[in-house]
């Protein structure tokens, strides 16, 4: 089992519903999210200009710069690929804030520790969909296990040709993505 998430940028229209659930979910404050909406573009050559959005929460890197550099083991990487910050164990240096090349970490100031997307483990354990998947209504996410060739994620990141984001660091993400 290998936990995974694809975005389909084609139909992504940057809506921030997904940010706003993940808010929601898991009791953020407005200014912090866990899953940030990047504005891309303009692209192509005027008049033909056009642009597109970029959902990006942690991207539960399976060689994570986070977990291989935090000098308590408190970021971890999983058997089944989730990137989780023990929080009995964070002491708020905010090395992982450095780390990270996506940038995806914030440190909460009243906790005293870091924090991300946890991929909703607590819902995928109980047998549903993560917030950010179950809220998108162009279904324009996936969350499913990419070890299992049959399914679904597999098969539309296959037939799409999906990549993850700078995929050239190396950290081997388990975020791939539909490009438009
Ligand atoms: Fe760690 Fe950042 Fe990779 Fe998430 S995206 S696993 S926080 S290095
Ligand atoms: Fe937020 Fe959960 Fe989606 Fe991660 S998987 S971005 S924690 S809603």
């Amino acid at each position: 089992m290998h936990w995974g998430m694809l975005m389909d940028l084609r139909k992504c229209v940057g809506c921030y519903a997904c940010t706003i659930a993940c808010q929601n979910e898991h009791n953020l404050p407005f200014t912090v999210r866990w899953n940030k909406i990047m504005k891309m573009g303009p692209v192509g050559n005027y008049p033909n200009l056009t642009s597109y959005s970029v959902p990006v929460p942690c991207m539960h890197c399976q060689d994570a710069p986070c977990a291989n550099g935090c000098p308590t083991g408190a970021s971890m990487v999983r058997k089944d690929g989730v990137v989780l910050v023990d929080r009995d164990k964070c002491v708020g240096c905010k090395f992982c804030l450095v780390l990270c090349p996506y940038g995806v970490r914030h440190y909460n100031e009243e906790k005293g520790i870091v924090e991300k997307c946890t991929f909703c483990m607590e819902r995928l354990e109980e047998g549903r969909v993560t917030r950010c998947v179950e809220t998108c209504q162009l279904k324009a996410r996936y969350c499913g296990d990419l070890d299992d060739p049959d399914s679904e994620i597999v098969q539309l990141m296959r037939k799409h040709n999906a990549k993850p984001l700078y995929e050239e660091l190396g950290t081997k993400p388990s975020v791939y993505y539909i490009m438009p």
